[in-house]
């Protein structure tokens, strides 16, 4: 195999994998990075000549792995776009709103190439569409070559796959983004016991430490009574969220929160528009769960060790899921953007949870951000991960007194509102990913999908683990013969 990350720096973010084999050309994922602008947003492309690929491989919706994907489509008439069911509902309403946000963009930051793409060209990209059920190999053929393709379960977020290749004899394993523990709207990750040749994981969480005693729902409860006594005083929180999964999850814990009078009725939740699209798409999921097959479990499949306390009050049970209904029950409404100023207070206490998860610029969470930092009373809580050049990622590194610049709005503050970070991550820990990559006993592993240190962590570790396998740290754009 052979194998390009075409993410042209050594982060999360523009997400794209070239893949060679036999006489098979694909991709894994169109993916766009949220805190660059423009072209220098994309995967490099340059190198895939026109007509060239014959499957576009997408693990899931994230705009990190999806965002620049009618970009590489359109000069691809001949791939294939391999994705689940449940993502080939969800793919155009990120993609719709991501081409209403360029066109923000390139009036407010004037970036003249926005937008990337049309949408005509996203309604291209779903007229290719190929519906991968998990667990159901596919086989292609090309040229005489043979090229079997497997999805399944990889948790994360709905419709998530990771994905099995099999080419003359061996296999290739990629685990997208993966979670393996449940979540109160999702199974966790459901993968077989098997031995490959090559493993591509992610690497998001490689510096993400815990101790034997971190307990997941333990880290919520922790955040339900931060949210509490915010209230309480008088104050208002602020939830930074992915519009897609996260968002949902939230939403589910706070109404587990009031159900069991951890957290008192009364207070508005507002949501962002994009999340509350998402919801729509998931209902209509849920209530066809069996034509969406979104329940696949694998037999005998690999289990790292569970860390979590499943006795816990706030542990998701085995019936996992997210029904529309649940807004009503908390009366959540839609973000009022209009009334969010810039510096002033919100009057009434309320709790925000809008994206962007890393409250990149000019999204609803940066918007609240300004309004709510100012001040002692409120609460900015992070669940999930943040990248270190994002205004999310700079702001956790900041102490109470500390000034904090919005530069996109030109507003300087002081940091009062007390910011924490609780580790409710959508991703695997890092224990998870090696007790994975010591259970396929991979001859390769490449690294993908982390920032630099993470990758080196995971470098050094998989290294003692499997003191025989190839680790490859690849260098952006570059190309690998495995
Ligand atoms: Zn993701
Ligand atoms: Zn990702």
């Amino acid at each position: 195999m052979k194998f390009t990350d075409l993410n042209p720096k050594r982060e999360i973010g523009a997400h794209s994998l070239l893949i060679e084999l036999g006489a098979f050309r694909l991709l894994v994922d169109g993916g766009m990075s949220p805190k660059d602008l423009g072209l220098a947003s994309l995967p490099d492309y340059t190198r895939i000549p026109s007509d060239s690929i014959d499957l576009i491989i997408l693990t899931h919706c994230h705009l990190d792995h999806i965002g620049s994907l009618p970009c590489v489509h359109r000069s691809q008439p001949s791939a294939r776009v391999l994705m689940t069911p449940a993502s080939g509902e969800i793919l155009p309403v990120m993609l719709q709103n991501s081409y209403t946000v360029m066109l923000k963009q390139r009036d407010e930051k004037k970036v003249e190439e926005y937008p990337l793409f049309s949408r005509p060209e996203v309604d291209a990209v779903l007229g290719d569409f190929f519906p991968m059920y998990f667990g159901r190999t596919r086989e292609f053929l090309k040229e005489g070559d043979r090229l079997k393709v497997t999805f399944y379960p990889s948790g994360h977020v709905m419709g998530a796959a990771a994905v099995l290749l099999e080419h003359q004899g061996k296999k290739y394993f990629f685990t997208g983004d993966i979670l393996f523990r449940r979540q109160h709207t999702l199974g966790g990750a459901e993968i077989p016991s098997m031995k490959v040749d090559t493993l591509v994981t992610e690497t998001t969480r490689g510096l993400a430490e815990h101790g034997k005693d971190f307990v997941y729902e333990e880290e919520l409860a922790r955040l339900l009574a931060s949210i509490a006594k915010t209230i309480g005083e008088g104050g208002s929180c602020l939830l930074p969220v992915f519009a897609l999964g996260r968002m949902q999850e939230i939403i589910t814990l706070v109404h587990e929160g009031r159900k069991r009078g951890i957290l008192p009725g009364g207070f508005p939740i507002y949501c962002s528009g994009l999340g509350l699209a998402v919801v729509d798409v998931f209902e209509k999921i849920m209530r066809n769960r069996k034509k969406y097959a979104v329940d696949y479990g694998a037999q005998d499949p690999i289990r790292p060790p569970v860390r979590q306390d499943l006795g816990h009050h706030l542990a998701p049970s085995a019936e996992w899921g997210f029904r529309k209904r649940i807004l009503s029950a908390l009366n959540v409404r839609p973000l009022p953007r209009s009334r969010i100023k810039v510096g002033i207070d919100i009057r009434r206490p309320s709790l925000f949870i809008v994206s962007s998860g890393m409250l990149v610029e000019n999204t609803p969470a940066y918007q609240v951000a300004a309004s709510l930092l100012p001040f002692k009373h409120n609460l900015i809580a992070f669940t999930g991960y943040c990248d270190p050049d994002t205004p999310g990622g700079q702001l956790l590194t900041k102490s109470p007194g500390d000034p904090f610049l919005f530069e996109a709005l030109e507003f300087e503050t002081v940091v009062r509102a007390r910011v924490e970070h609780y580790d409710a991550s959508g991703h695997a820990d890092r224990e998870d990913l090696l007790y994975m990559a010591k259970a396929m006993e991979p001859s390769t592993v490449i690294l993908s999908h982390g920032d630099g240190d993470s990758r080196r962590w995971f470098e050094g570790a998989i290294r003692l683990a499997l003191p025989a396998a190839n680790v490859v740290n690849p260098e952006p754009q570059e190309t690998y013969e495995v």
